[in-house]
């Protein structure tokens, strides 16, 4: 019997890094139980590594144990039946895609984390079209978020920066995406826009953030962040990075603060301008 099954590419997470064997699950094979045998144990295998990134340690172990025994079972092993052979690669898989996920997702609020951000924005940048707009990378940071843990406690700062997430998220354009940069800061990457259409899409970000009814967490809690926001135009070498964007949009982020908190800074021809003071953005 020959049954032939097509892998998601979603199996495949040569993109974030992980080393796995990403499989061609080729069933004409079902008679064999060895072969189908060892396309099982290549996927717990695969589920284990991604696991293990996350410091899952329990459930990458029950992978690799599951694998073990598959590996050591081959010579008595019953062929499985091509339906309940079909039945776990199916579900090999979705529990390899839903690990992958979570290994690129921050645990606190689910945005995208750092191992997302510095590989997305390397291929986004790498594959810019040199008559393209550009990329936008807003760097955002909570203003005086100390003073909220230390005044209402870690729990409730949590809290305000779940929220945070989702107010960033609300109205983000296609193909943009937030990823939280390391404690309670943000960055928010858009793809494909002109420098005014995202100095507009922070500074609305930042009146959501500062207009949102904070007290539904704690009565009279305000909350603000200050954003520094780099662009570059597609006609800009490649050479320049992730890393550079990303540093330039620091150097933003520190005029922000500068200028007195709860603002976007960015440049335009050289000259530092704050949002909605140096222009008509609000
Ligand atoms: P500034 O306006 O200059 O940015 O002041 P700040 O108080 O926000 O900056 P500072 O760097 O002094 O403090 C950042 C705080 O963010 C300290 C740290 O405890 C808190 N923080 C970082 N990650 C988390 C987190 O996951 N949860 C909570 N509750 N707090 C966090
Ligand atoms: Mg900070
Ligand atoms: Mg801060």
């Amino acid at each position: 019997m020959t049954h032939r099954l097509h892998p998601q590419s979603s199996w495949d997470t040569s993109e974030i890094g992980a080393s796995t064997r990403p499989g061609s699950i080729d069933v004409d094979l079902i008679e064999d139980p060895q072969h189908e045998t060892g396309e099982l144990v290549d996927m717990h295998e695969s589920i284990a590594q991604v696991l293990a990134t996350q410091g899952k340690w329990r459930l990458a172990y029950s992978h690799l144990n599951e694998a073990l025994r598959l590996a050591r079972d081959t010579q008595g092993v019953t062929p499985l039946i091509p339906e309940q052979y079909q039945r776990q690669v199916d579900e090999l898989r979705r529990a390899h895609a839903e690990a992958v996920d979570a290994s690129l997702r921050d645990a606190l609020t689910a945005s995208y984390n750092r191992r997302y951000l510095d590989q997305k924005l390397d291929t986004l940048l790498a594959e810019q079209p040199r008559d393209g707009k550009g990329i936008a990378v807003g760097l955002i940071d909570l203003d005086h978020f100390k003073q909220v843990n230390d005044t209402h406690g870690h729990l409730v700062g949590d809290r305000v920066l779940q929220q945070v997430v989702a107010l960033l998220q609300a109205d983000l354009p296609a193909g943009s995406f937030c990823a939280r940069y390391g404690g309670e800061e943000f960055v928010l990457v858009l793809p494909e826009v002109s420098p005014w259409f995202a100095v507009t899409t922070l500074e609305r970000a930042r009146a959501r953030v500062a207009e949102h009814n904070w007290s539904k967490i704690v009565p009279e809690l305000a909350i603000t962040i200050s954003a520094g926001l780099a662009h570059r135009p597609g006609w800009e070498l490649p050479q320049r990075d992730a890393e550079w964007q990303l540093r330039r949009a620091d150097d933003l982020l520190y005029a922000a603060k500068r200028a007195g908190r709860n603002v976007v800074a960015y440049r335009k021809s050289g000259a530092i301008r704050i949002a909605g003071l140096d222009d008509t953005c609000r």
